[in-house]
């Protein structure tokens, strides 16, 4: 298939379209480069810098079989303090993208949700028919996105799946996570690992869990990327499907420190802070609805192998 990929000098949108360019399909990365690297864009791509707004219409109008759509805005706290960037980034930016879709006939849509939609969960595992009462303004625009998605699907024919990620985590080779703005457990406690970092701070540990830190569900990158392949041959005229995408298995901040420390080597400091806000106990996908559909089953479900993967890029990244 010829593919668009938005946001593929990303983080997971460059695994992503790495894995695309593998299994054979032709890739164009779309990336205004305001948090993605040119660099991260994979051998075999055609690179198009500039935003959704100024090339969506013109790019789509030479006839693609699809999009996959990762270019957003995704830092919680910013999100709160400054909505607008979140809603026009998000939002705005994501309708103009349907809309040009529409206007030049391109079938499918795999849309980067999260399991930000939720908010604080009802009941663990989260299925995808868990309440959608998201906390943050980030978890709010993607809802949002995923709400004008359904309704495009409809009414249009649009061929749509979104995927909710749960926490992604990992690396693939020479693509891996690299932020201006560090917010993410794993790449920090990485940071101290390679001395970037004094020391790490453990937000709480006295919440309702087996050893008082909270515990999230860490799926490895590569796994995450091949869902997507997964979900694009599965895609149905008319249809907007939704999949939770998580390891299944949930690990406490500590049991990440721990992993760290193991795969590292380094004795990692790390200090109890307060609580963060807007941080539930507890977020654990279930992802039966993606195993039993899409056929899809995460094969790098180990903690340290993650770990590990991740290490090996913040490494590499530090030889460059
Ligand atoms: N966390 C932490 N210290 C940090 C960063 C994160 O204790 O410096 C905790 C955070 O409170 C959460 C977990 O690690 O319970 C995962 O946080 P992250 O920001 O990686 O992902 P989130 O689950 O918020 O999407």
């Amino acid at each position: 298939m010829k593919l668009l990929v938005t946001g593929g000098a990303g983080y997971v949108g460059s695994v992503c379209a790495a894995r695309l360019v593998e299994s054979g399909h032709e890739v164009v990365v779309l990336d205004d480069l305001s948090t993605g690297h040119a660099d991260a864009a994979p051998d075999g791509v055609r690179l198009v810098e500039a935003g959704i707004d100024d090339a969506i219409g013109d790019l789509l109008a030479e006839g693609f079989d699809g999009v996959l759509h990762f270019a957003a805005k995704s830092l919680v706290g910013e999100s709160m303090l400054d909505p607008a960037k979140y809603w026009q980034g998000n939002v705005v930016t994501s309708l103009r993208l349907l809309d040009a879709m529409r206007e030049h006939g391109t079938p499918r849509l795999v849309f980067s949700s999260t399991a930000a939609t939720y908010g604080e969960p009802e009941q663990v595992p989260i299925a995808e028919t868990a309440p959608t009462r998201p906390t943050n303004t980030y978890g709010a625009t993607k809802l949002a996105i995923d709400h004008a998605i359904t309704s495009y699907a409809a009414a249009h024919g649009l061929a749509a799946v979104s995927l909710r990620y749960f926490n992604v985590a990992g690396a693939y080779g020479r693509f891996g996570e690299r932020h201006g703005v560090e917010t993410h457990l794993i790449p920090i406690v990485l940071q101290v690992a390679s001395g970037r970092r004094e020391r790490v701070q453990v937000y709480g540990d006295d919440w309702p869990t087996d050893d008082g830190t909270c515990v999230r569900d860490y799926i490895h990158v590569v796994d995450l990327a091949d869902a997507h392949l997964r979900a694009l041959e599965h895609a149905a005229a008319g249809e907007h499907r939704i999949y939770n995408l998580g390891n299944g298995l949930g690990f406490s901040v500590k049991q990440v420190i721990d992993a760290c420390r193991e795969v590292t080597g380094h004795p990692i400091p790390a200090d109890v802070a307060p609580r963060r806000a807007g941080d539930p106990a507890v977020l654990v996908a279930s992802s039966e609805k993606a195993r039993t559909e899409l056929g899809w089953k995460p094969e790098r479900v180990d903690l340290a192998g993650i770990v590990r993967d991740a290490w090996d890029f913040t490494r590499s990244q530090q030889g460059a």
